[in-house]
């Protein structure tokens, strides 16, 4: 999508570094940390929210991608959360998952 953000970070539009990346997602940080370490696995691909999401193949990668990358940073303890929907508390509508360690303060 043209006029998506999380698109162009996906895209290194704007030069975002990625702490982990995949044919099929990127991973960054988030720009408003809810926790010591507050990460943000993203599909390349635009999903709205998980409920666009058919693709069972993917939604195996992106879980995937939010182990390898928890262990690359060496996160031994982490949540995940991904907010589905506006009441859910979805402000970003392209499909993502956060990583959330130490000292979180919820999501
Ligand atoms: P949601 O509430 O949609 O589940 O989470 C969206 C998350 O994206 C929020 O934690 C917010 O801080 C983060 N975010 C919003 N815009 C940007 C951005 O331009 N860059 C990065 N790195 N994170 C963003
Ligand atoms: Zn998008």
């Amino acid at each position: 999508m043209t006029d998506c953000i999380f698109c162009k970070i996906a895209n290194g539009e704007f030069n975002t570094p990625f702490v982990y990346e995949t044919d099929d997602l990127v991973a960054f940080k988030d720009i408003n940390p809810k926790a010591d370490t507050h990460i943000l696995v993203v599909p390349k691909k635009h999903f709205d929210s998980l409920k666009e999401l058919d693709d069972e193949v993917l939604l195996g990668k992106l879980l995937s991608g939010v182990k390898q990358t928890a262990k690359k940073l060496g996160l031994d303890s982490y949540k995940t959360v991904i907010n589905t929907g506006k009441e859910a508390g979805q402000e970003v509508f392209h499909l993502h998952i956060h990583i959330l360690s130490g000292n979180i303060k919820g999501v």
